[in-house]
C-alpha cells in the first residue's frame, strides 16, 4: 500500500471513530435562519448565538441544532435556571 492510499484509510479511521477521538474547541458557524442568518458560536463550552432568543435566555434553536449535529464533540448548552 503506498503512503498516501495508508493516510485515507486513517483518514476514514479516525472519522468513523469520531466520539472517541473528536473534541471541538472552538467555531463559528452561519445558520441559515426561517427569516435571516445568525451567527452561532462555541468557545471551550460556551455558546453564543446573535439571535433575540439567545440575548433573552442564552439558548435558542440554532445553538441547539448545533449541539445535536455535533453531539459529544461538544459541550451542552447551559439551560435557564427557571424562576
Ligand atoms: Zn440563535
Amino acid at each position: 500500500m503506498d503512503a498516501i492510499a495508508s493516510r485515507i484509510l486513517k483518514a476514514r479511521q479516525y472519522a468513523a471513530e469520531r466520539d472517541e477521538r473528536l473534541w471541538v474547541n472552538t467555531l463559528q458557524v452561519k445558520m441559515k435562519g426561517e427569516h435571516s442568518d445568525h451567527y452561532v458560536s462555541y468557545d471551550r463550552g460556551s455558546w453564543s448565538c446573535d439571535c433575540e432568543e439567545f440575548q433573552r435566555r442564552f439558548i435558542c434553536a440554532h445553538v441547539m441544532a448545533m449541539e445535536e449535529i455535533l453531539g459529544e464533540a461538544v459541550e451542552p448548552a447551559m439551560l435557564p435556571i427557571p424562576g
